[in-house]
């Protein structure tokens, strides 16, 4: 399982980062990147995060 970011979708309100931080971080452009690995100990954290985010810019795949 792999978590993804849409850029341009981002709006840097730092949800999925407060849910999930050993996913996501902010990266140098201010925007959330998935940094981290998705394992089963993060799945669902990463996974609400997906659903929480404003802009449906996660992608978990
Ligand atoms: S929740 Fe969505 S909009 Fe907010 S920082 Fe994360 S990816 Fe960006």
């Amino acid at each position: 399982m792999k978590a993804y970011v849409v850029p341009e979708r981002c709006i840097s309100c730092g949800l999925c980062i407060g849910m999930c931080g050993s996913v996501f971080d902010f990266n140098e452009d201010g925007k959330s990147e998935a940094v981290g690995e998705v394992t089963n100990d993060n799945a669902e954290d990463a996974k609400a995060a997906a659903r929480g985010c404003p802009t449906e810019a996660i992608i978990i795949e």
